[in-house]
């Protein structure tokens, strides 16, 4: 069995610090910097891993709720 945790995490190049490999990707590299090149390998590599847990297990969908019937109208017609 395998167990990863939920990870959060920021990396930011010093030099070009808007540089965002999601929305920019390699082609937006300066000067082939090994900061921003760093940041684009570990995008792609995190995409990969999730896409590999998607298809080893896909996601379930969403269980809904089973919303609860209040009966909350008041009697009119009783003394109780
Ligand atoms: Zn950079």
């Amino acid at each position: 069995m395998l167990k990863i945790g939920s990870v959060r995490w920021r990396g930011k190049c010093p030099r070009h610090p808007s540089f965002d490999p999601y929305a920019d990707g390699r082609g937006a590299i300066k000067g082939a910097c090994a900061k921003c090149t760093a940041l684009a390998d570990i995008h792609e590599t995190h995409q990969r891993m999730v896409g590999l847990m998607r298809t080893f297990a896909p996601p379930q969908p969403a269980r809904k709720k089973p919303v609860p019937v209040l009966d909350r109208q008041e009697n009119l017609f009783s003394d109780e």
